[in-house]
């Protein structure tokens, strides 16, 4: 795999700090090096994760890398992002498994958590010894969170949890799983250990996309767990709308690495491959989906940058945030598509990345806040009117 020097149009690093532009290195290094020689081989098998891999990651300082304190690395916003950005370039696997980690368990606990909590935790999580994963979405309600099914029945100072939860990245591997369940005084996150009495995973297969990835379903059946085990801080649906926000900001950034992926090989490959007579990066359709790529690219690239300095200046808005998912998650998944028709035959087989990152990136459209959810929580910001 030849050396990625990454997509730069526009002169973004000029903006970039010699810290932003250290952090990227050190993950793009990282990737193709020890990531990539890796994958052909866990998306041939359904459900595998390089979790050999974990140790490097957490030495990094990628899992919860824009946390302070706790052992996380304290980056700022557009260095996490970056980050993010050079993990989906390997693959969108990669990326959730640190975004699951970082935003959606470690920022949680951190954020709403108790002392004890955080000292038990975060530690752990950040440098890897401990898996989390993050429980909201049931058989039932993905979109519609409101919905949620799994309740928790307060017993003097201990909670009965019961229902399921699916689609859980990283569920059955996971060491402590954040519970999202309602309550009689509304939803409240519950931090379940792997063991506990009743409590079961297990994985799903037959998965088209992010086969580098584990994906279960959790089943709780009167499980137990002590009031200390609730975080004190969350409540309501404000406590789990908060941690999509911040996964979805680091989803922003990661579709930019994805895309850039898929643009780099369908370059590279136009120029080498030669079509009645000359290459066929000469050809005019070429050119224009090659224009089309590198044009979507810059936008986002734009548009991630902006987030990212407005989230380190605290100004930054979820809508904004829904703004850019959608968008760079939409460009990337159009990028990947045409560089793998330009791949021809090609395109098809795993010797190639642009087909895998198509597929993956039909789950990054999904998660996180479908498009069209998040074109609907856009519709209403402008015009006021709730049609979600
Ligand atoms: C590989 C993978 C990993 C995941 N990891 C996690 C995880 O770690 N933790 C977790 O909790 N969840 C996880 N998810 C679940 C994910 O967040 C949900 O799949 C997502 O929220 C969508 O929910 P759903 O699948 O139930 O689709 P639905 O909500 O049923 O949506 C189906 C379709 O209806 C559309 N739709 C929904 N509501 C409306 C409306 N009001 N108007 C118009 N159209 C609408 C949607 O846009 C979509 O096109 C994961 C999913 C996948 C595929």
């Amino acid at each position: 795999m030849a050396d990625f020097s990454g997509v730069d149009f526009l002169r973004l690093d000029d903006l970039l700090s010699d810290e932003e532009k250290l952090a990227r290195q050190s993950v793009r290094e990282f990737v193709s090096k020890e990531f990539l020689p890796r994958i052909q081989e866990h998306v041939r098998q359904d459900g595998s994760f390089p979790m050999a891999l974990v140790p490097k990651l957490a030495d990094l300082g990628l899992f919860g890398a824009n946390l302070h304190g706790y052992g996380c690395a304290g980056m700022n916003n557009v260095a996490y992002g970056l980050v993010m950005q050079e993990l989906e370039r390997g693959d969108s696997g990669l990326r959730s498994f640190a975004s699951v980690q970082g935003s959606l368990v470690m920022y949680p606990i951190h954020a709403y958590g108790s002392p004890e909590q955080k000292q038990r935790w975060l530690p752990e999580l950040a440098g890897g010894r401990a898996i989390g994963c993050f429980g909201l979405t049931e058989p039932d309600f993905g979109s519609h969170i409101g919905g949620m099914r799994m309740k928790a029945e307060r017993r003097g100072s201990r909670w009965i949890l019961n229902g399921t939860k699916r689609w859980i990245t990283n569920g059955s591997l996971a060491d402590v799983a954040l519970i999202w369940a309602r309550t009689q005084d509304g939803v409240r996150g519950f931090l379940v250990e792997k063991g506990s009495r009743g409590f079961t995973a297990g994985d799903m297969k037959g998965k088209f996309s992010l086969r580098a990835s584990i994906t279960s379903e959790l089943f709780l059946q009167d499980v137990e767990v002590p009031e200390t085990s609730r975080l004190p801080g969350a409540e309501g649906l404000k406590g789990p709308l908060s941690c999509l926000t911040q996964a979805r900001y680091g989803i922003a950034w990661g579709a930019l690495g994805a895309a850039m992926a898929c643009y780099e090989e369908a370059l590279r490959y136009s120029q080498e491959r030669l079509v009645q007579g000359g290459p066929l990066a000469g050809k005019q359709l070429t050119q224009e989906k090659l224009v089309f790529m590198l044009t979507e690219i810059t936008k986002a690239q734009l548009l991630a940058l902006r987030l990212g300095r407005l989230k380190d200046e605290g100004k930054l808005d979820h809508t904004m945030v829904s703004m850019a998912k959608r968008n760079n998650v939409d460009a990337a998944l159009q990028i990947a598509r045409l560089a793998r028709d330009l791949l021809g035959a090609n395109g098809i087989v795993d010797d190639y990345q642009a087909m895998r990152h198509m597929v993956n990136l039909e789950t990054v459209r999904t998660y996180e806040g479908t498009h069209d959810v998040h074109t609907l929580i856009l519709g209403e910001h402008i015009t006021g009117i709730r049609a979600l």
